[in-house]
């Protein structure tokens, strides 16, 4: 496994792999790896010949008073387990080689995509990850690149830039990996205390309930009011719960698919979640 943390380095290993090189994969993460972003890696691997894992806690996707400093980094870690799921490159760049201008250039996503769920809790969220994303692309020109349904809205935010700007990477999707009560695994799962640990599988127990109840023809809204007053009850504050296209995320289409969305704060942690309907 080669570690690198420049870009002419990471050009020369390319160059090295080039005819010989097969499809390049690419998975991009901010660290503090666990078992969600492995089995990113381990999918992935069925669709090309080398592994690349970024590693960049990307500041421009964090806004002001969010967790940018104290955004867990284990980087021995990290490169221990990378090194056992035999990656072949991990790209480590720092901030003046991802942002190498004071004021650089950034993309933004359309208002349909960011204007709603996480874009509204955290403005200009999408544009830096956008930003980051494109950079990573363009430094290392993947043939596929992988990215956890988890972050869904960020996964139709990446698939409609590629599609938008005729990049020619194939993007796949991961669902979402959890913990054996249900909690989505998030590096920011260790900001829980123990007591919040304990209830915070509710937030996926209230998707799995809101969907049966939607597929009972339940209302709604008065599915949703009663989901999230107990999400309040618990401990949660929640931010959004919405039932939105899974292909657009605008109102939900008979027989297209659709998707739960959920964002709630416990503690000092921000936690997501999502379900499928068909
Ligand atoms: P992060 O390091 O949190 O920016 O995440 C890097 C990638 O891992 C993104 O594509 C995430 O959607 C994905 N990811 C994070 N957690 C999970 C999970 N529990 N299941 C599937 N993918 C995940």
């Amino acid at each position: 496994m080669r570690t690198v943390e420049q870009l002419d380095s990471l050009r020369a290993t390319l160059d090295g792999w080039q005819g010989r090189r097969g499809r390049v994969g690419l998975v991009p993460t901010m660290g503090n790896l666990h078992a969600g972003h492995l089995r990113l890696i381990r999918v992935l691997r069925d669709h090309c010949d080398r592994t690349v894992v970024s590693i960049f806690v990307n500041p421009t996707q964090f806004g002001p008073g969010e967790d940018f400093q104290s955004y867990p980094r284990t980087l021995d870690a990290d490169l221990e387990a990378l090194e056992r799921e035999s990656c072949d490159l991990v790209w480590l760049p720092d901030v003046e080689t991802m942002y190498p201008l004071a004021e650089s250039f950034r993309i933004q996503p359309p208002d349909r995509l960011t204007q709603k769920l996480c874009g509204l809790d955290r403005p200009g969220h999408f544009n830096g990850v956008a930003s980051v994303v494109l950079r990573l692309f363009n430094q290392v020109s993947p043939d596929v690149a992988i990215f956890g349904e988890k972050d869904f809205q960020q996964l139709l935010i990446i698939r409609q830039m590629v599609k938008d700007l005729a990049l020619p990477i194939e993007i796949q999707a991961l669902p979402t990996v959890r913990e054996s009560d249900g909690l989505a695994m998030s590096s920011r799962n260790q900001y829980l205390t123990a007591a919040e640990r304990a209830i915070a599988p509710l937030l996926h127990q209230t998707l799995i309930e809101l969907a049966e109840k939607l597929s009972a023809e339940h209302s709604w809204e008065d599915s949703r009011q009663l989901a999230w007053d107990q999400l309040e009850e618990a401990g949660f504050q929640p931010q959004y719960l919405e039932w939105l296209s899974a292909e657009s995320l605008g109102p939900p289409q008979p027989g297209r698919p659709q998707r739960l969305l959920v964002a709630a704060r416990l503690g000092k942690a921000r936690l997501i979640d999502n379900v499928g309907l068909v």
